[in-house]
């Protein structure tokens, strides 16, 4: 097979962001140090690119939620800096855990069997303080199968940490009163938004994920957090179409008047989602703002071409990536516009 021809597509990582992203998250957290979220493949951002340079930027515990997460994050950080937050739902879950080295999450009475049945070893602990996702619940952290376990991170989740809820408090509270009964090396409770609540929340680890890739889940974190991510897709098509005449499935725009429009190779399968349809959405070429045209398709979306007269067939535009302005714009959450963003893209 000849190589392919350049991509119409193109995501570029800013890795130095990333780092310094990494460090500043590390230094907010006090006398915590910072882990690292890579689930779902560093929030679609890509193992192979986002996980060295957090190892290399100082980050030495790794989260991920599947097991078949596991290998390709291996490839570049020890499997025991690895915690499945997932936990062992099966013997083969527990086998493959103890044959690589990684550390299990135990989430249940259930799963903390599955695992000491396996042989044990090390493990993390997770427990719900009122999120009522995954985790063992307070009153079960005195259970004799609970004091068989050799625990490492001793951890909860907060479920309104990018909010001023008094949730928050409950939760720590909660966390605080389980940490006495339960043997374990280290604490933690913090993701992004978490760990800027205050030094409370920190104890021996953080957990940050989104607020790595350029998100800003709190304001607190607005000045130090860079984006990391671009996104640029090319002009496929220029055409004219007449006033009257109407754009893409269903024909929800009405041109007002002729009109030169650009049809853009990048589409839903691509993250760019119909709420990219919206009133006010836009691509941006030369710092010009292209408004986007009737709806998004799976592979194309139109815009308006009227302020990049100069735009040529194969020129690249760009789309406005900056997450929590791109979520504001869109109605998605900061945390879909990165996980949704396919796998077309030339990295
Ligand atoms: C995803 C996740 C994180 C990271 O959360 P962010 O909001 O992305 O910082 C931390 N801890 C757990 C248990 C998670 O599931």
């Amino acid at each position: 097979m000849p190589p392919s021809p350049p991509a119409t597509l193109r995501l570029k990582l800013d890795a130095s962001a990333l780092a310094s992203n990494w460090r500043v998250l590390d230094r907010l957290s006090g006398t915590a140090k910072a882990g690292a979220a890579v689930k779902a493949d560093c929030y679609g951002l890509g193992v192979d690119a986002c996980v060295p340079v957090l190892r290399d930027a100082g980050a030495r515990d790794f989260f991920v939620a599947h097991w078949s997460e596991v290998p390709a994050v291996a490839r570049h950080v020890p499997p025991q800096s690895i915690a499945v937050l997932h936990g062992p739902l099966s013997d083969e879950d527990a086998a493959f855990a103890r044959a690589l080295g990684a550390r299990p999450v135990i989430n249940s009475l259930h799963q903390a069997s599955v695992w000491l049945r396996a042989g044990g070893g090390l493990c993390d602990l997770m427990v719900d303080t009122g999120m009522n996702r995954l985790g063992i619940r307070p009153e079960e952290a005195g259970d004799g199968l609970i004091a068989e376990l050799d625990i490492d991170v001793l951890m909860s989740h907060l479920s309104s940490a990018d909010e001023d809820d008094p949730a928050n408090r409950g939760q720590l509270d909660a966390f605080k009163a389980v940490l006495p009964v339960v043997r374990h090396r280290r604490a933690s409770l913090a993701n992004s938004a978490g760990l800027t609540l205050g030094g409370e929340y920190h104890f021996d680890l953080t957990r940050p994920g989104i607020a790595l890739y350029g998100g800003v889940p709190r304001p607190e974190l607005a000045e130090q957090i860079r984006p990391v991510v671009k996104i640029e897709a090319a002009l496929i098509q220029r055409r004219r179409v007449p006033r009257g005449e109407r754009i893409g499935y269903n024909g929800t725009f009405l041109a007002p008047a002729d009109m030169m429009v650009g049809i853009i190779s990048l589409g839903y399968a691509d993250g760019l989602m119909r709420a990219w349809g919206r009133e006010g959405a836009h691509l941006v070429r030369d710092g010009r703002k292209l408004p986007v045209l009737g709806r998004v398709s799976m592979d194309m979306v139109a815009v308006d071409l009227s302020q990049a007269r100069g735009a040529v067939e194969g020129d690249f535009v760009s789309v406005p990536f900056d997450l929590p302005h791109a979520a504001a714009l869109t109605g998605l959450s900061q945390y879909e516009l990165l996980t949704t963003l396919g796998g077309r893209y030339a990295r």
